[in-house]
């Protein structure tokens, strides 16, 4: 069978599956989004990307498209149609379709689309040797907390950085703190072992991947620092890495061409990575 999609209320062929010209996600960027990963047939952390997708609906006032059971059953449905084992669950909401006006119609349907995208284990190459990132200034909005759909800067960052021929872009505020990734949250390990990552606030999108990590060092007993860190912190600490749904931790191995602690991947980013690959063959679906 095809892959298929869901597109407000239909299972389509992934090829057809459209929405409408005067959707307000497409014609302003007025809606949310959200990627869950899968492993092993399950969806990873299901509950609290929901949760973050019901915050992110209410900050832009964004009725829910259906319950969170009849999300989940829909989730299902199509990972089951695709067959998907490995790979992620993305899920858009906007505020649907209406005339184009800025201002919110008064009575629009939210829209709803999910697909599914199988993916490949990371590559060896990407784990042996970690990745490049350059930074760059953070050119976003306010609200990063936010899981908009409006991701223009972030767009123009991963290509700056494919340009470069590095893998992503650390965005850094006006006073020279990195923020985070274009669609992963930044990570770095001092020379005393610590782990730090910015706190979560409206300048980054609180990862689920971060908040789960963050469980996981506490757990273990590591030392963990949620605040700022600059440019100049992270080019000479002992290790840097980057957490996403799709990425879940990888290390990060030069900075603007620099590189990071002895140019290869750190110990504790490798066991931080395990514990993270241990936790998601961990768990069992929830219904
Ligand atoms: N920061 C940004 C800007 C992102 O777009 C993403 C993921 O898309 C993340 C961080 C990581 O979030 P998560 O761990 O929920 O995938």
């Amino acid at each position: 069978m095809p892959r298929q999609a869901y597109v407000n209320g239909s299972y389509r062929p992934h090829r057809e599956a459209a929405v409408h010209i005067e959707d307000r996600g497409y014609l302003f960027a007025d809606g949310v989004y959200e990627v869950v990963p899968v492993h092993n047939g399950i969806l990873v952390d299901e509950d609290l990307h929901l949760d973050r997708l019901d915050r992110s609906l209410s900050e832009l006032q964004i009725e829910a498209p259906m319950s969170r059971p009849a999300l989940k059953l829909v989730s299902r449905e199509l990972m089951r149609r695709n067959g998907l084992s490995n790979g992620f669950l993305y899920m858009q909401v906007t505020r649907g379709v209406a005339p184009r006006d800025h201002k919110f119609p008064n009575n629009a349907t939210p829209a709803l689309v999910m697909m599914t995208r199988q993916m490949k284990p990371h590559s060896e190459k990407i784990l042996s040797e970690g990745l490049k990132v350059i930074t760059l200034p953070d050119q976003r909005w306010a609200r990063c907390d936010i899981k908009s759909v409006s991701l223009l800067p972030n767009v123009l960052g991963k290509q700056a950085a494919a340009e470069a021929g590095a893998y992503e872009a650390w965005q850094v505020d006006g006073e020279g703190q990195v923020t985070e990734g274009t669609s992963t949250n930044a990570w770095i390990v001092t020379e005393g072992n610590r782990v730090i990552t910015r706190d979560a606030s409206n300048a980054i999108l609180n990862g689920i991947t971060r908040i789960t990590l963050l469980n996981l060092i506490r757990a273990e007993g590591y030392e963990l620092e949620e605040r700022p860190f600059s440019v100049d912190e992270a080019k000479t600490a002992r290790e840097a890495f980057l957490t996403s749904s799709t990425s879940f931790v990888l290390p990060v191995t030069q900075i603007d061409g620099q590189p990071v602690g002895n140019g290869h991947p750190g110990i504790l980013t490798t066991k931080l990575r395990q514990h993270y690959m241990d936790y998601m063959q961990s768990l069992r679906q929830s219904a």
